[in-house]
C-alpha cells in the first residue's frame, strides 16, 4: 500500500565502509522516524511487547515519536530498559519484538529496533535527563563485571538509592559491548555514554580489578550487603587440531579485543595484529562475522570458513548481507583439519576438507560429514577461531559456589548457593544476548532489593 512501505535505514557505502571502522548503519532522521512510526497499528494486545525480553512498552513509545515528543518516548523506554542506544543497535529484533509484529504477517514488521535507536540517540544528543534517583539508603552492593548484566543491575539498584560499586578486570567498562562488538556496529562513544550515565547516578566503576585474585568473592560478600556476579562467558573454544598453537592463530575474542579495546588498527598500536595478507575466520555466528569484517577493514584478504551451508549460518541475516557486500569471501561446507606452519611455527595455510549435508534426521536436522578424498590446502597467515565461548570463572576462585553440570553458575532465580551472592547473564546461561543479560541484571536487582531490603 502506498506510503506503508518500511523505511529502510541508510547505510554507509559498502566499498567505503570496508575500509573504515565508522558505523555501518546511519540511523533515522526525524522525518524517517515519524514515517516509520506512523505504520504502527497500535494493536489492543501488542504482541511486540510480549516478544521483548524486558517488555518495553513499544506502541506507547512509538506514539510519542509520532507526536515528536522524544523526551516522553525516552522515559517510556527507560521504565523497563536501561541501555536503549545499545539494544536499538544490537538486539536480534527479527527474532523478538519485530517477529511478533502484526504488520509482519502480510509485509514488513515495524522497524522497532531502529526507532528505539532513534529515540536513544536523540536523548544523548539533547542530553535528556534520565529517571530521578532516590536518596541513598546506606546499603552497599558490589557488582563483578561491567557487561550489560552488571551495568543493568547497577543502574536499577542505584536508581533506588543503593550504593553500588562495579569491579571490572579490564581497563575499560562495558564487557563485550566494549571489547567484543566492533565500533562499526556499536560505536564505543555510545557505550561510554551509558557508563557515564550510571556514574551520574552515583555508581562507582573500579577497573583493573580481577575479582578472585585481587579480592576474593568471599571477601566481597563480607564487605558488601550483596554481590552480583555478571562475569560473562569470555573463555574461547578451540578445535584441538594440529598446529593450533602456531603464531598467527587467534581466538575471535583476542582479535576483537586487540582491535576494539587496544586500537590494533591504529598506527603505532602497542598490540598490532601481525602483518597479514590472508586470514581465515572459522565459524558462522555473529562473532565470526564481527571478526572477519574487522579484519577486512585492516586491508587483509578475508575468508569465512564454515562447515555447513549458507542456510545453516547462525549469524543474523543482516550481518551476513553486510559481510557479503563488503567483499568477504564465504568458503562454505569446508572444515580445517590441520594448520600448516613453517620452521618458525608461523601459520602458512591450512589443510581443509570439503563437507556435505546429510539427509534430515528424525528431528529434522541435517548434520554434516566429510567428503572423502576432498582434502586440499589453502594459503593464509592468520587463522581466527570463532567457535563459541564458555564461562571464565576466575572471579569464583577459592569460593564454594555451586556450578551446574555445564560448568555455569547454578542459580535459583538469580540467587547462587552463596549467601547474598546473586548471578546472571552469560556466566549463568552460557553465551547468549545483550537483552537477556540485561533482563537477568534487572531480575537480580529486584531479588537483591527483596533480600537485603531498603
Ligand atoms: C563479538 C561478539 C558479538 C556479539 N554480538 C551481539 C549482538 O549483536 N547482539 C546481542 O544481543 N548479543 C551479542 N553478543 C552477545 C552479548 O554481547 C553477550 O551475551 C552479553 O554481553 C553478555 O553480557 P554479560 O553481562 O553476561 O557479560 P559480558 O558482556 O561478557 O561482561 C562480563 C564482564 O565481566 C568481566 N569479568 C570477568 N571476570 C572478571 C573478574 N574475575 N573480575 C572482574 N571482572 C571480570 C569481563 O571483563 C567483562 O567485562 C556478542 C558477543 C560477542 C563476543
Amino acid at each position: 500500500m502506498e506510503g506503508m512501505e518500511k523505511v529502510e535505514m541508510r547505510v554507509q557505502n559498502p566499498i567505503e565502509r570496508s575500509k573504515n571502522f565508522n558505523e555501518v548503519e546511519l540511523g533515522f532522521n526525524k522525518e524517517e522516524a515519524i514515517k516509520e512510526a506512523s505504520r504502527c497499528l497500535h494493536c489492543k494486545i501488542p504482541k511486540c511487547v510480549e516478544g521483548c525480553p524486558v517488555n518495553i512498552m513499544i506502541p506507547e513509545f512509538i506514539s510519542a515519536i509520532k507526536e515528536d515528543d522524544l523526551e516522553k518516548a525516552y522515559n517510556i523506554i527507560l521504565e523497563t530498559s536501561s541501555l536503549p542506544a545499545i539494544c536499538g543497535r544490537v538486539c536480534p529484533q527479527e527474532k523478538q519484538c519485530e517477529a511478533k509484529c502484526i504488520r509482519g504477517i502480510k509485509g514488513d514488521s515495524i522497524a522497532i529496533g531502529s526507532l528505539e535507536r532513534y529515540v536513544a540517540d536523540e536523548a544523548i544528543k539533547n542530553n535528556f535527563k534520565s529517571l530521578v534517583k532516590k536518596k541513598k539508603n546506606g546499603k552497599r552492593v558490589a557488582i563483578v563485571g561491567s557487561g550489560p548484566s552488571g551495568l543493568t543491575c547497577a543502574g536499577d539498584l542505584a536508581k533506588e538509592g543503593y550504593d553500588v560499586t562495579i569491579f571490572e578486570v579490564l581497563h575499560k567498562a562495558g564487557g563485550v559491548l566494549t571489547y567484543g562488538i566492533p565500533e562499526f556496529r556499536l560505536p564505543k562513544s555510545i557505550v561510554d555514554n551509558q557508563v557515564e550515565s550510571l556514574k551520574q547516578l552515583g555508581v562507582r566503576v573500579k577497573t583493573n580489578v580481577p575479582i578472585g585474585n585481587a579480592i576474593s568473592l568471599e571477601e566481597l560478600s563480607k564487605e558488601y550487603d550483596a554481590v552480583f556476579v555478571g562475569s560473562g562467558a569470555g573463555l574461547p573454544k578451540f578445535m584441538g587440531i594440529e598446529g593450533e598453537d602456531a603464531d598467527g592463530v587467534f581466538s575471535a575474542n583476542e582479535i576483537l579485543t586487540r582491535i576494539n579495546l587496544m586500537g590494533a588498527f591504529k598506527e603505532k598500536a602497542k598490540t598490532p595484529i601481525k602483518e597479514a595478507k590472508a586470514a581465515y575466520v572459522i565459524g558462522g555466528g555473529n562473532v565470526a562475522m564481527d571478526s572477519v569484517r574487522s579484519l577486512k577493514r585492516l586491508g587483509v584478504e578475508t575468508h569465512l570458513m564454515y562447515r555447513r551451508g549458507e542456510e545453516e549460518l547462525p549469524a543474523r541475516l543482516t550481518e551476513v548481507r553486510h559481510a557479503k557486500e563488503e567483499g568477504i569471501i564465504f568458503d562454505l561446507l569446508q572444515n580445517p583439519l590441520k594448520i600448516l606452519v613453517d620452521e618458525n611455527n608461523n601459520v602458512t595455510g591450512m589443510e581443509v576438507v570439503n563437507m556435505e549435508l546429510t539427509e534430515p534426521g528424525e528431528d529434522g536436522r541435517r548434520s554434516v560429514k566429510e567428503i572423502e578424498g576432498s582434502n586440499h590446502e589453502v594459503k593464509c597467515d592468520v587463522v581466527v577461531m570463532a567457535l563459541g565461548t564458555g564461562p571464565n570463572h576466575e572471579a569464583l576462585k577459592d569460593s564454594n559456589i555451586k556450578l551446574t553440570d555445564r560448568g555455569l553458575i547454578e542459580v535459583e532465580g538469580t540467587k547462587t548457593s552463596m549467601k547474598n551472592v546473586f548471578a546472571g547473564g552469560d556466566a549463568v546461561t552460557g553465551a547468549a544476548t545483550v537483552i537477556l543479560a540485561m533482563e537477568a541484571g534487572k531480575k537480580a536487582a529486584k531479588d537483591i532489593m527483596d533480600s537485603i531490603g531498603v
